[in-house]
């Protein structure tokens, strides 16, 4: 499979905004857990942000694999700043797929001028894997949602003008997973609460919040699709969002195989470089021969996406093998460095801390592997 020469030129703008706009600080938004969004208004005004979103709705009209190749390259930069430009339109899939016209016309164009960030509470704190456990209800009282709980890990959750809050509306519903419906929540009414959570293990420059919601009263009409059909339409918009995830693994092990090169070429030991030894040899070819593969499921996956076609064993298969290898790649890289990626180098120690959250949101890789094994166990061979 090989990219258009439009999807090339993608890749290249998004590289050189990445490495101009965000390379250099990088570290100091590690460091300070914060984000200059300035730098995501100028992604909009790029077309980076929300490539996805047809152009009625103010977007660019692309396709998730030209979301996914930008995603790649920011992550390939830096895991944090990248996050924290693209998950700023986290949950416009669900409005996208499920919203009406007027919704679609209301809350999508802000997203891509660099107007509003939006965010998507389905975490909570005893229902994370287990999606359909959760708590917080959504009561209706005339022409409107009555809503109470609590959510958790929300990204953006602290500067999203909306959140899309899946909860449930139909609790006395027989079959569980008809009980749950999205619903949009302006984050200005009353009730809404948002902490900011300190101390991440990783992608630290990216906002995620607590969320409390404490009797936040909505007009019916912010219900995202139908009510009781929230499940189906979760599922739906995470076989959309998990891609990117999968391109996110790539980007960040593609960013520290390089740092990897760079080190091993300039590092010496027995008489020569690093990279003369053998054993050191084989590690880089089989970090980049992973990233090769991830990058080739990932791309598959969007194409299959794209052409209206998702493939959902695919596409688990790419966020799975995504996040694994950046997971292998960053920890291999790290080791190249020796005794000074432990102590002094920032950039491939913080590669290290970033890439195992590909691993765990969006589905961890066993609820991957849960997916793709239901898949192949339906098919006739
Ligand atoms: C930085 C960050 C940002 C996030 N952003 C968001 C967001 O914007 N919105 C949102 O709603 N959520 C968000 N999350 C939450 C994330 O999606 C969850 O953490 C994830 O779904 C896992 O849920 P959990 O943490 O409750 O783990 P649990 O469900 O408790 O699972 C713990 C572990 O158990 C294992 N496990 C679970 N289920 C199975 C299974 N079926 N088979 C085998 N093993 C299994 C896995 O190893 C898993 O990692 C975010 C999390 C983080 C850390």
């Amino acid at each position: 499979m090989e990219l258009t020469s439009e999807q090339v030129d993608i890749r290249k703008a998004a590289r050189e905004f990445a490495e101009g706009e965000f390379r250099e600080r990088a570290r100091e938004f590690d460091e300070k857990e914060e984000f200059d969004l300035s730098i995501w208004k100028k992604a909009c005004e790029y077309g980076f942000v929300g490539a996805f979103i047809k152009e009625e709705y103010g977007g660019h009209g692309l396709g998730f694999l030209e979301h996914s190749l930008i995603s790649e390259e920011f992550w390939r930069v830096d895991p944090g700043c990248g996050q924290s430009i693209l998950s700023c339109t986290f949950g416009s899939e669900m409005v996208q797929a499920f919203g009406s016209e007027e919704q679609k016309k209301k809350y999508l164009p802000p997203l891509v001028a660099g107007e509003a960030i939006i965010g998507f509470g389905i975490t909570e704190a005893d229902a994370g894997s287990d999606v359909a456990s959760l708590k917080t209800t959504a009561a209706k009282q005339g022409d409107s949602y009555i809503i109470n709980g609590s959510k958790m890990f929300t990204t953006n959750g602290c500067i999203a003008k909306y959140v899309l809050i899946f909860c449930i509306t139909n609790p006395e519903a027989k079959d569980s997973h008809r009980r749950h419906s999205v619903i949009l929540v302006e984050t200005d009414r009353p009730g809404y609460e948002a902490n900011k959570i300190h101390g991440k293990m990783g992608i630290r420059a990216n906002n995620t919040a607590e969320l409390s919601l404490n009797n936040i009263e909505v007009p019916a009409a912010n219900l995202i699709g139908e009510e009781g059909n929230g499940f189906y339409q979760l599922m739906d918009f995470f076989n959309k969002t998990r891609n990117h995830v999968a391109a996110q693994g790539v980007g960040v092990a593609q960013g520290a195989l390089e740092l990897a090169i760079a080190y091993v070429k300039k590092r010496k030991a027995f008489g020569k470089t690093l990279g003369h030894l053998q054993g050191v040899q084989f590690k880089l070819a089989e970090m980049a021969t992973r990233i090769e593969a991830a990058r080739g499921l990932y791309w598959r996956a969007a194409y299959s996406m794209d052409k209206g076609k998702p493939d959902h064993a695919l596409i688990s298969m790419a966020k799975w093998f995504g996040g694994e290898t950046g997971v292998y790649v960053t920890n291999e890289a790290l080791q190249l460095h020796g005794g000074y990626g432990y102590i002094s180098d920032y950039d491939v120690q913080r590669f290290y801390r970033d890439a195992k959250i590909v691993e765990i949101y969006e589905g961890s890789k066993e609820v991957e592997k849960a997916v793709i094994a239901a898949e192949l166990l339906k098919k006739v061979f």
